[in-house]
């Protein structure tokens, strides 16, 4: 039996992990056993109508037929007793489905986390393969729950351990102790990743919202997130713990597109052009230059937080051959279409021109401009012509090729960091998935 559920919390309480966590040990108390770790999917995340964060869960079990209808009522009731119905646009969804996971239910999954899926086509699957679905209010959140059980996680995956706090601590500042984040760091990394951001020294690894995540620790495998765990110094109580396996860090979002042309609003991509014109510097701080192919232009943005990336983004020049990696949102009254840079891959750099005023042919001083069409003139021997032109002269570029990652502070969720390349986890064959029992 594969429960899927979405979009209980809302901006100002909750946290649908925490939904999971609670019905982990429901579930097994009932006497459940579970298939595999709790999957937390993490969808697109440029869809705008998404939840915070936009992370469906998963929970895959085996269960005799009795106690079927109990575990059935378990899910419903955890979701009745936390998820925040009175905020507008939470729209709670369960999903559970039977034996065995349909390929066309695992495409969807992979299109929710590449792009645009509507809540018809989610139902129509539903009907089709005879799961059955509980809606809350418009009942999106069915939607992510079909998804996070489509996605097997069969290619890479990462885990995350997340800590919950006690009711009566979640209004007030989390406390944990920074430096033993930091020895965390220093101990578990690159087993363990994003805990600290290397730019500012900042702890990563506390939200700042008013949900009940005391801390995530995300790494590459179950046992390298527990052991940072018990690493980490929290001074208020820990009411529980969960290790997820999870899409987180993966890169699963992007698609490479095979060109400009074929960007689609929403979609989070990977396109590959040659940078039309300087990057310039908008209101705020922000990097943008225009991207081109044989097909047409979009404008790609490095936001003010991004630190390295925004930095290399500055010194692109034209002629550069660049792939951008991001979300891509529609062109509005004030913008193109814009690709929201999460990374930069520079695979050619074009030389940079400046064009300097010509030397003095009588005495070798570098000569000056007296105006637009005036010619120049020598200030140390008053050599005057109207005949000399500019020479190019090509600079050395302050780039290199390569890939830059937005820094870990303003990583999505999916984002691979740099320190994952190189780490991914080989596809798993097929037949390990519905033998696998987690240890
Ligand atoms: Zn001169």
């Amino acid at each position: 039996m594969y429960i899927g559920f979405d979009d209980t919390d809302s901006p100002r309480m909750g946290c649908t992990t925490y939904i999971a966590a609670l019905l982990v040990e429901k579930l097994h108390r009932l006497g459940a056993s579970f298939l595999d770790y709790p999957n937390l999917v993490r969808l697109n995340p440029n869809v705008p109508w998404k939840t915070r964060g936009n992370g469906a869960l998963c929970l895959r079990i085996r269960c005799e037929q009795r106690i079927m209808e109990e575990i059935r009522e378990s899910v419903v009731e955890a979701v009745e007793e936390n998820a925040d119905f009175s905020y507008r646009s939470t729209d709670p969804g369960i999903v559970f489905l039977f034996n065995r996971v349909p390929e066309q239910v695992t495409a969807f999954g992979q299109k929710a986390i590449q792009g645009v899926v509507k809540m018809s086509e989610a139902l129509r699957l539903i009907g089709k393969f005879h799961a059955e679905a509980v809606g809350f209010k418009k009942g999106r959140g069915v939607v992510g729950g079909l998804a996070a059980i489509g996605e097997t996680l069969e290619r890479d995956h990462t885990y995350e351990l997340i800590a919950y706090r006690r009711p009566e601590n979640r209004s007030s500042r989390r406390r944990i102790e920074e430096s033993s984040v930091v020895e965390m760091n220093t101990e578990t990394s690159p087993q363990t990743f994003n805990n600290v951001d290397p730019e500012t020294s900042r702890v990563l690894i506390t939200p700042r919202g008013p949900d009940p995540i005391l801390y995530g620790i995300r790494g590459e495998n179950p046992e390298a997130v527990r052991r940072a765990h018990e690493i980490v110094h929290s001074l208020e109580s820990i009411e529980r713990w969960v290790i997820f396996r999870t899409n987180h860090g993966t890169d699963a979002h992007l698609h490479m597109v095979s060109s400009i042309s074929e960007l689609k609003p929403f979609n989070p991509v990977i396109a590959r052009g040659v940078v039309a014109e300087s990057a310039r510097v908008i209101t705020g701080g922000h990097v943008i230059f225009t991207l081109r192919d044989g097909t047409g232009q979009v404008d790609c943005a490095a936001y003010n937080p991004t630190g390295d990336l925004q930095a290399v983004a500055r010194k692109l020049v034209a002629g550069d051959l660049v792939e951008a990696y991001g979300g891509v949102r529609p062109a509005s009254s004030t913008h193109q279409i814009t690709i929201n840079l999460e990374k930069l891959r520079i695979l050619k750099l074009a030389p940079k021109i400046v064009l300097h005023n010509p030397k003095c042919p009588s005495c070798g001083k570098r000569m000056e401009s007296m105006g637009s069409g005036q010619g120049v003139r020598c200030k140390r021997c008053r050599f005057r012509s109207s005949k000399l032109e500019k020479v190019a002269v090509e600079c050395e570029r302050d780039l290199e090729t390569g890939l830059q990652v937005t820094s870990p502070r303003s990583q999505r969720h999916l984002t691979k960091p740099l320190c994952r390349y190189g780490r991914e986890k080989p596809n798993m064959p097929k037949k390990m998935i519905s033998d696998w029992h987690f240890p």
